[in-house]
Parts: C-alpha cells; sequence; structure tokens
C-alpha cells in the first residue's frame, strides 16, 4: 500500500511559473495591468476564439455570461444535473429558472432529446456541461438552439484543449467558460475565463467584470471632466489580479504537455481495467477529443458483493483519494427546497449511485499510476460475485 494520500486532482507548478509570479510581485501592478489582456489574448488565440474574459474565478465567469446573455426573471435555462453546482447556480444569481435535462447513459453528457423534451416559451438558453472533458454533441444541441432561438453558454471547465470535430471548444457557441481552479487543466490559483466571438458580449462582460463601470467615452451620456466614469448597471467587482494572469500565462506554454501526460495516464488505465468485468470505463464518442479532466469507473453492482460506498472507503484507505464526480444537482438542500425532485431525472439518478473518480493528474508518475490500478484491481477481485 502507499504510504502518502494521492489526490485526484493537483497543480503542476514550476520555477518558470514561480518567476512569472515574482515578477509581477516586483511590478507596478498587481491588478488590472498589463497581465489581464495578455493571458486573455493566449488563451484566445487558444481556442480560436476573438475575445476573452479573465475573471476571479470560473463561477463568477459563468454568471457574467448568463448577465450578458439577458437572462432575469422568469427565463428557463437548461442545464444538465450531473455537474458542478454552479453550471446551475449562474442561471438563479441573475433571477432565472434553471431546468434539468438527464444524461447520455454512455457518455455521461446533457441528451440533446432531453433537453428537446424541456424547452417551452420561456427557455432563453442552454448550459451543456463537457463532463469530465468529453465534448457535449453540439451539433445537435446548435440545431436546438437555432430553431428556438437560444443562447449556449458552453461550461467547459473540464474541457481547455478538447476538440469537437477537429475544432477546439472555446469559440463554437455564443460563450464558452474555463476555470483556473488547482485541479484543472491550468490554474491561476482561482480564476476563470469567458472565450466568445461576439463583441456585444465581450463589451458587456468586461464592464459586468468591474461593477457595470465604463469610461469609455464613446458609452457615455455626458462628459464631466477628465475623472468621469458611469456605473451604467449593477456589475460585480469580478476582476482577476496581474498575478493570477501572470501565472495562468506561463501556465498555458504547457497545456498540450499537460494533456498529453493525462492521456497517457488514461491509456494506462483502460489497458490496465479492459479486462475487469466488474467495472465500466469511459465511452468515448468518435467524433471528438476529451481533454481528460476526470476518469470515473462504473461499478457493475449486481456483479459485487459491496455498495459503491464500501468499495470508495476501501480505496480511501489504500490512499487513494478518489472521489465522485457529481452529487446531482437537483438533488442537493437548496435545490429540494425549491421543489426539485428526487427521482426526476433516473438516468443521472442511477449514474450517481455507481460511479467512482479516480486520481488523474500530469504530475502523477507512472509509480501513483500502478499504485492507483493495483488498489482497484485488488478490491474489486476481493468483492466480486
Ligand atoms: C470547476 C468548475 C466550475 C467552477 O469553477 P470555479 O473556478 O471553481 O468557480 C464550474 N463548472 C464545472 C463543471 C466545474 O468543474
Amino acid at each position: 500500500m502507499r504510504n502518502s494520500y494521492l489526490p485526484y486532482g493537483k497543480q503542476w507548478l514550476d520555477d518558470d511559473d514561480i518567476q512569472a509570479v515574482v515578477n509581477v510581485l516586483r511590478s507596478d501592478y498587481l491588478t488590472t495591468g498589463p497581465e489581464i489582456l495578455e493571458f486573455e489574448q493566449v488563451v484566445a488565440k487558444y481556442v480560436g476564439a476573438k475575445y476573452a474574459v479573465a475573471f476571479a474565478n470560473g463561477t463568477a465567469a459563468i454568471h457574467g455570461t448568463c448577465f450578458a446573455a439577458g437572462i432575469g426573471e422568469g427565463d428557463e435555462v437548461i442545464t444538465t444535473p450531473i455537474t458542478f453546482a454552479a453550471s446551475a447556480n449562474c442561471v438563479r444569481y441573475v433571477n432565472g429558472k434553471v431546468v434539468f435535462a438527464d444524461i447520455d447513459e454512455k457518455t455521461y453528457n446533457i441528451n440533446p432529446k432531453e433537453i428537446e423534451k424541456q424547452i417551452s416559451e420561456k427557455t432563453k438558453a442552454i448550459i451543456p456541461v463537457h463532463f469530465t472533458g468529453q465534448p457535449v454533441d453540439l451539433d445537435a444541441i446548435h440545431e436546438i438552439a437555432k430553431k428556438h432561438n437560444l443562447v449556449v453558454i458552453e461550461d467547459a471547465a473540464h474541457a481547455l484543449g478538447a476538440t469537437y470535430k477537429g475544432m477546439k471548444i472555446g469559440s463554437l457557441s455564443d460563450m464558452t467558460m474555463f476555470s483556473f481552479h488547482p485541479v484543472k487543466h491550468v490554474t491561476t490559483g482561482e480564476g476563470g475565463i469567458i472565450t466568445t466571438n461576439n463583441e456585444t458580449f465581450y463589451q458587456m462582460l468586461l464592464q459586468f467584470r468591474s461593477h457595470g463601470i465604463t469610461r469609455d467615452k464613446s458609452l457615455l451620456q455626458k462628459d464631466e471632466g477628465p475623472w468621469y466614469y458611469d456605473m451604467q448597471f449593477l456589475g460585480y467587482n469580478y476582476r482577476m489580479t496581474d498575478i493570477q494572469a501572470a501565472l495562468g500565462k506561463s501556465q498555458m506554454n504547457k497545456i498540450d504537455q499537460f494533456i498529453e501526460r493525462r492521456k497517457e495516464i488514461v491509456q494506462k488505465y483502460n489497458e490496465a481495467f479492459s479486462k475487469l468485468h466488474e467495472i465500466i470505463t469511459p465511452y468515448q464518442s468518435t467524433n471528438s477529443e476529451s481533454s481528460w479532466h476526470l476518469y470515473i469507473i462504473q461499478l457493475k453492482l449486481d456483479k459485487l458483493n459491496a455498495t459503491r460506498r464500501e468499495i470508495f472507503e476501501e480505496l480511501i484507505n489504500l490512499n487513494i483519494g478518489v472521489n465522485v464526480h457529481y452529487i446531482p444537482v437537483h438533488t442537493l438542500s437548496s435545490y429540494q427546497q425549491l421543489g426539485y425532485k428526487q427521482g426526476s431525472l433516473p438516468k443521472a439518478e442511477a449514474l450517481y449511485e455507481r460511479i467512482i473518480t479516480l486520481p488523474l493528474f500530469p504530475k502523477m508518475t507512472d509509480d501513483d499510476v500502478l499504485d492507483v490500478i493495483n488498489a482497484v484491481k485488488e478490491v474489486i477481485l476481493k468483492v466480486k460475485k
């Protein structure tokens, strides 16, 4: 057994990342200096989008997209229950109503046919989530959006570097959100970004990020002097610091390397588990390439003499930092209090009962990977029927 705990995800920082941060600490600007725009340009270029707006975190960023899309009281937005709460919470921040559509059993992503069933007169937007890094069925989702005049906001917190039909995620819908939390592909400590090709959304996001204030003379009704600015709508202080942006810029130099390493580890897992008939390894659709944020195994509970909880706890006891992604959002207390019903999304709920996330991050050594493989094999073989 391992003698140290292996987490499910973790950042990879080198001396060049540390030096980039130190350089900002020695400079004139700690926030809203030159690093922000440079970082935004690096990310926009990488994903092939015209514009990018960096935010304090991914949740603030996706809140901004709901504001920019004009979602408000009475509007409905469709998303998946198998996601982090933030993908749905952002709709509530602007007083919209979250509507959940069930998942596809194979990919675990939102099922376009289920989206269609949830469309109403009030539907304003769809927030698909590229769960684990595997792109959703974007063509089908865009077709629905076109037919019903909906805004599409991609939650790509898992999908920096993923491709759909050969195109990078980040320029394919109205707006796309990425997160730079330390477990994600590249990190800024806390951080997020929106990429878009739409100049109106871009301008609104910039203003939303800083209180709704603008100094742009062409947008001002009057000019009381060189100091003059106006607050034109209620925004927030959601700015990223230059310290974070410099770290992000340095990390972006290594994004392709990070993803390559994730793929290598996934290949080792897939091979090792191919003969373990008590678990299901991640299905991959052929028209896209995952950026592999998470590696999730699904237990065939009918072939096992143990519960998911028992298997999970056995793995933790072996110092393997497993996790569960995610508890279906509609079953969380704050959603139950709003009247969302347990049992309303059977596929998502059934999946939740059977999944375990294994450690996956680029800094894992081959020995770490082997520890995970051996632990999973040991635990499963012990409890198989
Ligand atoms: C990480 C994450 C977010 C939120 O990002 P933060 O930067 O932590 O605010 C949103 N959606 C999903 C699916 C995520 O994994």
